[in-house]
């Protein structure tokens, strides 16, 4: 459904991707960082809140949480998903978690936890279900990263349809492009038409007069960006099935070596946007890069924890053992629906 007219091309991309994904409303940006701020701020998280996510993600997810001058708050993933783990959530919770006013406050810092940002790793779901309950008992906002995840399933349902609100990314390396590009996904209308206002300069429509009624931002996509992606998206079943193919020719050729190939985790259906392996330890795991990239053949460790970044150094941290086991032992392979399989 469209919330309000910014160019031919980016109401129809909103209206297929909304189609798409089964949520009531779509509103395009201009990139996946752009749409996490923006849900950050939709879900009233502002200076000096705290915001529950996963060390093991791209930066953009914890750079937007500080653009509201909130601070993250680093839980562990699963072994199974590589997201955001609800017993680890769960526990933690339990421990420094207590609910006053129907809001839920961190007992160690005081302040209040606003909103859970869990991550679908390289498009694998995480166990979003469980993850919204006990955002529900707690009276945390569940906005899901769902950036590398358009296409992927968790019990036949689109990942970033959970929360309140999604995040979806069309920059260059995702899975459908517009050169650059971001939607955000939600249910619900008032968040939607906040979320149109938001993104246009919080414009008060009128037939020639500029008027704002609040601090608002360019978030905008170009009509030009939305054009392609609307072409791009007629594509992305093909993208699908390529990706999969991709990913069972390497489950097969992976399938006697001593490392893992990583599946889609069970309940859900995976868009394979990323493929990866793990090794024992982190030592084979450098040798194994290092001999791929002085061959040609781009592989890449999974990033850095954002727990052990300069500006997020001092950050509450659970436990991260299966983070920290992830980051020291994942290569990424080459994925892309051109390469030949
Ligand atoms: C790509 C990505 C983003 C950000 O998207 P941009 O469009 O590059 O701003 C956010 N989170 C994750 C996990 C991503 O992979």
């Amino acid at each position: 459904m469209i919330v309000s007219s910014v160019g031919k091309f980016v109401d129809i991309f909103e209206e297929k991707i909304a189609e798409y994904t089964g949520s009531n409303f779509a509103v395009a940006t201009t990139n996946g960082t752009s749409a996490l701020h923006i849900s950050l701020l939709l879900s009233d998280v502002s200076l000096g809140d705290e915001v529950i996510t996963q060390p093991l993600t791209f930066i953009a997810t914890c750079n937007a949480i500080s653009y509201c001058g909130a601070n993250p708050i680093f839980i562990d993933v699963d072994k199974e998903t590589m997201g955001l783990s609800p017993d680890s959530l769960n526990y933690f919770l339990s421990e420094n978690a207590v609910i006053k006013n129907n809001q839920c406050f961190n007992k160690t810092t005081g302040k209040i936890i606003k909103a859970c940002v869990p991550m679908h790793t390289f498009g694998h779901s995480c166990r979003i279900s469980e993850i919204k309950e006990i955002c529900d008992k707690y009276k945390i906002i569940l906005i899901e990263d769902a950036a590398e995840s358009l296409g992927s399933f968790y019990n036949g349902k689109h990942t970033g349809t959970f929360g309140s609100l999604g995040v979806l990314s069309f920059n260059g390396n995702k899975i459908i492009t517009g050169g650059g590009g971001g939607c955000i996904i939600t249910d619900n209308e008032a968040l939607a038409k906040k979320a149109k206002h938001l993104t246009t300069t919080a414009k008060v429509p009128h037939k020639w007069e500029y008027t704002h009624d609040m601090i608002g931002y360019n978030y905008r996509m170009p009509n030009l960006n939305a054009a392609l992606l609307t072409s791009q998206l007629e594509n992305l079943k093909s993208f699908l099935s390529s990706k999969r193919n991709i990913a069972l020719a390497y489950k097969e050729f992976f399938k006697d070596k001593p490392y893992i190939f990583i599946e889609e985790p069970v309940n859900s259906q995976s868009n394979y946007w990323l493929n990866a392996i793990i090794f024992k330890d982190k030592e084979e795991r450098d040798s194994f890069l290092h001999e791929t990239n002085s061959k040609g053949v781009m592989t890449r460790p999974m990033w850095t924890l954002i727990n052990k970044l300069s500006m997020f150094k001092d950050t509450q941290c659970d436990n991260l053992d299966n983070a920290r086991w992830f980051a020291d032992r994942v290569v990424n392979l080459p994925s892309s629906p051109i390469i030949h399989s």
